[in-house]
């Protein structure tokens, strides 16, 4: 027999589950190439990239095909981040190879050779320091004398423009010698901020300092701390002795959070370089960042989901602020949520995470009340900064204008003339929800995502000369007249944003009003724009949750918060812990410097409970009545979901993939509990029928062990083949 032929296994990014046989390229040992190795291998008729797993014999009577090549001389993943990437993969029933191809950064995934890491920079050799006093004045000399220190080329870029040419005769003399400096590129310049001027910590940030600095090994820590509190000053103190032990550190933000003004606040304090990492980013910038960490240059890494993906050889400290945010999630492809993973590699890495929050995860608090979690609390304000007052405003039988009542109107008069700001919240962009006909009742849907049971509407934007649908993106002109019965009396009901800012303008034309959703302000650096235009003048800001966090806005006095009556009744289990949060963080922009804040809930359900509990009670008190609520009704943290979605342009096929799925879990466990299949609670969207099954059991493992016996044999299944499918393990909501 002879001997069998080694392989090398690779995973690919494909949905298949499993790995490929390859023989190693140009006749290579198949052990001279290391596990973590990328390969690039024929795939079909494509050459795609991948990963090497390990080796073995071939399988018999397979025909092998030979890898093209190994772009790099050494394994890129490794250690720590491989082994819990493959662990994520087990987790998420997803497959390794896509699980491998989500956590590299673009550009390496595609194959592109490793980008540069290293800084260089220029200083005087010996003969130089010898030789300088004694030379000419001119053009050498003078560059000569701006390298009394070490300079990088960035440095010189910005001191001496043009200095390549005279540099490169300096060095043809000897005088002068290019140099890798320590620090990596991608690194702003350190911003020096006066508003950043050290405070002392008050006692309850002092407890927090000392409680992550006395952590050995991985100790799991929620911070929960009221909005203002000064949670950010406790992750700077505790970054800089992370960097005072010679660690990197890693610190995730919400996707909203990552602003210039929080950047600049990092770098000012710590004093080594702050990499970003961040979708505003180039391919090849990411890939530089994530590559500087890796080799241990990067010591400070900011950044938003898909950052929790970085190599961290020296990790001493991971955090994640605003730890209950929903931006966390990935909702398409590989589904995982950043703080879940960032907490399985703080475990592996034997190093402690902070998990900061003025709301934290109705998740968290529960392993902080079971002690799984240490639970450190900041119950006050920073230095002088009072609580905002909230007050719920009733109104029910009121005049209302593009929404706000006359109370909230009286008050936003009263905070512009006191010299404030005022903060309009409305989580609603456009201009109102609805197109309605006011003679015969029709009303605008979307062709694409509406059943007969159940219309989605479109919503109305540019003062009603357009529509949109929020769920599929899909426009078109608004009518002249009603499609059924030719009036001309057509109808926007409700208010967006836009609305209100138009009604705001209108009556309040002695100061600015900036209106801050994903519509007027694509990206992160047009909101700091806006927001810089409107400085510390008296001004009004109507948005949506975009201006829920991440700003300081030391000017703002006053917050309305308008609209928010439907969240109070949706059905989704987390939709009262969203709103909740989301109404504790809008109310907290208010007052958060000196001036006092207020916020007006207004709101035609003022006894609601969820409304009353957060007024008298706070959100701890929300969060203690939802818990039960939840345990009750065995949604989690007291039991573990996963769902089971399927789509197709005609609701039959998602239904017998879903019903196979069920037959096979049912078998794997005969306890394990389905709810479905069933149309989802959205039940079409852009024309594909969509359904789903929730699966749920007591026990993690319980819910593991059923998916891992049913989902292998799905990926094969000839009902997979005729839907669009995707499991969510975990999900954050039902939708
Ligand atoms: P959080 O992240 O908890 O909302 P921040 O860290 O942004 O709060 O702090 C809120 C404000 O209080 C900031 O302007 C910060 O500079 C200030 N601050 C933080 N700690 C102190 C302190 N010990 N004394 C005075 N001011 C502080
Ligand atoms: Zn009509
Ligand atoms: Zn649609």
């Amino acid at each position: 027999m002879p001997a069998p032929v080694h392989v090398l296994r690779v995973a690919l990014p494909t949905p298949l589950p499993r790995l490929f046989d390859y023989l190693p390229p140009g006749g290579m040992a198949a052990d001279a190439v290391a596990v973590g190795q990328r390969v690039q291998v024929p795939f079909g008729k494509r050459d795609v990239v991948g990963v090497v797993l390990g080796h073995g014999p071939a399988a018999e009577g397979v025909d092998l095909r030979e890898a093209l090549a190994l772009p790099d001389p050494a394994p890129l993943l490794q250690g720590e981040l491989l082994a819990s990437l493959r662990w994520l993969a087990g987790y998420l029933h997803a497959p390794v190879g896509e699980v491998l191809a989500t956590a590299l950064p673009a550009a390496l995934r595609r194959g592109e050779p490793l980008p540069e890491t290293a800084t260089f920079g220029w200083r005087r050799s010996e003969a130089g320091e010898t030789a300088f006093p004694a030379m000419r004045a001119g053009k050498p000399r003078a560059l000569a004398a701006l390298l009394d220190a070490p300079r990088s080329e960035d440095w010189l870029d910005d001191a001496a423009p043009g200095w390549r040419s005279t540099m490169r005769s300096l060095r043809d003399r000897g005088l002068v010698e290019r140099i890798e400096m320590e620090l990596a590129p991608a690194t702003g310049p350190r911003t020096p901020g006066d508003a950043d001027a050290l405070f002392r910590p008050n006692d309850e940030q002092q407890a927090a300092i000392d409680a992550i600095r006395d952590a050995r090994g991985f100790v799991p820590l929620l911070l929960d701390g009221v909005t203002g509190s000064g949670k950010t000053e406790v992750y700077l103190q505790a970054i800089a002795d992370c960097l005072a032990r010679g660690k990197q550190a890693l610190v995730l933000v919400p996707e909203i959070g990552l602003t210039p003004q929080a950047l600049a606040r990092f770098r000012a304090r710590l004093g080594v370089p702050v990499h970003a990492l961040h979708s505003g980013l180039t391919d090849h910038e990411r890939a530089a960042t994530w590559l500087a960490a890796a080799r241990g240059q990067a010591r400070v890494v900011v950044g938003t989901r898909s950052a929790v993906f970085v190599p961290l050889p020296e990790a001493g400290l991971l955090v994640v602020d605003e730890e209950h945010d929903g931006s966390y999630k990935q909702f398409d492809g590989i589904r995982y949520h950043a703080r879940d993973f960032a907490i399985v590699r703080a475990r592996a890495l034997g190093v402690p995470i902070v998990l900061g929050s003025a709301t934290p995860a109705l998740e968290s608090l529960h392993n902080a009340a079971s002690g799984r979690y240490a639970h450190l609390r900041l119950r006050h304000r920073a230095g002088n900064a009072k609580p905002p007052r909230v007050r719920i405003v009733d109104v029910r039988k009121r005049p209302l204008q593009a929404g706000l009542g006359d109370e909230a109107l009286r008050a936003i008069r009263a905070a512009i003339d006191a010299g404030g700001q005022v903060l309009v919240f409305r989580n609603r962009r456009g201009y109102a929800p609805v197109l309605l006909c006011h003679d015969c009742g029709w009303s605008a849907h979307c062709p694409r995502c509406s059943t007969p049971d159940k219309p989605t509407p479109m919503t109305v934007h540019a003062h009603g000369r357009r529509l949109q649908c929020h769920h599929c993106g899909h426009r078109r002109p608004a009518p002249q007249a009603c499609p059924d019965c030719a009036s001309l009396g057509l109808q926007p009901q409700g208010n967006g944003t836009e609305r209100i800012e138009a009604e705001l303008q209108a009556r309040f034309g002695d100061v600015p009003v900036l209106r801050i959703d994903r519509g007027s302000t694509g990206q992160r650096d047009a909101l700091q724009a806006h927001l810089d235009r409107l400085g510390d003048a008296p001004g009004i800001l109507v948005g949506t949750q975009m201006l829920a966090k991440g700003h300081d806005l030391p000017r703002l006095t006053l917050v309305v918060v308008v609209g928010i009556d439907e969240g109070l009744f949706s059905a989704d289990f987390r939709s009262g812990e969203k709103l909740a949060q989301l109404l504790v963080q809008v109310a907290g922009r208010a007052g958060r410097a000196e001036r006092p804040g207020e916020v007006l809930l207004q709101t035609h359900h003022p006894e609601h409970p969820l409304l009353q509990t957060l007024v008298h009670g706070g959100y701890h008190a929300f969060a203690e009545g939802e818990l039960a609520l939840r345990e009750a009704a065995g949604f989690p943290p007291f039991a573990h979901l996963a769902l089971l979605r399927a789509e197709a342009k005609h609701a039959d096929p998602p239904m017998q993939f879903l019903q196979r799925a069920a037959a096979g879990l049912a078998e794997a466990d005969p306890d394990i509990v389905l709810h479905g299949p069933l149309p989802a609670p959205m039940p079409r969207r852009a024309g594909y029928q969509r359904l789903q099954l929730v699966v749920s059991a007591a026990a993690r493992r319980q819910l593991h062990a059923a998916l891992d016996a049913l989902v292998p044999g799905l990926h094969a299944s000839p009902e997979a083949r005729k839907v669009r499918w995707s499991l969510d393990v975990d999900p954050v909501d039902l939708y």
